[in-house]
């Protein structure tokens, strides 16, 4: 089958001459679909970089990027837009919703962009809203919501278009601990519903709600694992019966 995420022995250069960055170094990742992966490293480690190739934000200075078999370099700015409307949904640190706009509004919003009809559009935001446990706060505005609600209308924005892929950078870097919490569920549960997600993170209790993590550093992807699921299943006691 192919993978959602096909990344090919990608460099990304920024500058020239003496000012010459190379922020990533040949890096190659494939991601499946249904697979949560977290992308750790250091600051200055090239996180936002691939971040930003990962969601077409970008294109790679070397090598080829594939999301869902299309070769994103090949692509045009207009396309690529596109490309990031239909496949990606976003979520950031800030939430980044419109001021002034309803929870429903927000939500709606990259389906308008989309082309999608007045009724069908609300009836997908109202349902992504009930996804996130936010059913009795779709006419709030941002400055009505909490930090943990505004982020959780983010994801529903996000996962409203029903993208390939959801990419988060940092998506609980601004909460607390209790939407921290909150937030990670979700995700865990929209993973369990087979949704592919990349999670970008440098806190190992964030990481370690995902399926695999990968560790950058210099540019380069020094390590890449599968870990056991946190709220896995409980230790069959069957062995332990004498
Ligand atoms: P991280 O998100 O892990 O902190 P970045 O991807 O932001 O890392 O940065 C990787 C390297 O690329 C750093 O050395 C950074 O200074 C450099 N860099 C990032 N963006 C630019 C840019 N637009 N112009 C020049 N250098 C950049
Ligand atoms: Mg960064």
């Amino acid at each position: 089958m192919t993978p959602v995420l096909d990344v090919r022995d990608v460099g990304k250069v920024y500058g020239s001459g003496d000012a010459t960055v190379h922020a990533l170094r040949g890096v190659s990742l494939t991601v499946e679909r249904g697979d949560y992966l977290a992308i750790m490293g250091a600051s200055g480690s090239g996180k936002s970089t691939l971040m930003n190739i990962l969601g077409c934000l970008d294109i790679p200075s070397t090598g080829s990027y594939h999301v869902d078999g299309t070769d994103v370099g090949a692509l045009g700015d207009r396309q690529l837009a596109v490309l990031r409307n239909r496949k990606i949904g976003f979520v950031f640190q800030s939430f980044n919703l419109i001021p002034r706009m309803t929870a429903l509004a927000n939500v709606e919003l990259p389906l308008a962009y989309g082309g999608v009809g007045a009724s069908a559009r609300r009836a997908r935001a109202l349902a992504a809203l009930d996804q996130v446990g936010l059913s009795d706060r779709t006419h709030h505005d941002p400055n009505e919501l909490s930090g943990g609600q505004q982020q959780r209308v983010a994801v529903a924005r996000a996962l409203v278009t029903a993208p390939s892929l959801l990419l988060a950078d940092e998506p609980t870097g601004n909460l607390d601990t209790k939407s921290t919490t909150d937030v990670l569920r979700i995700l865990d549960r929209l993973s369990d519903a087979g949704r592919t997600i990349v999670l970008i993170t440098h806190e190992d209790d964030v990481a370690g709600h995902a399926k695999r993590i990968i560790r950058l550093i210099d540019g380069r992807i020094v390590e890449d694992h599968r870990q056991a699921p946190v709220d896995g299943p409980p230790p069959r006691l069957a062995s332990v019966t004498p």
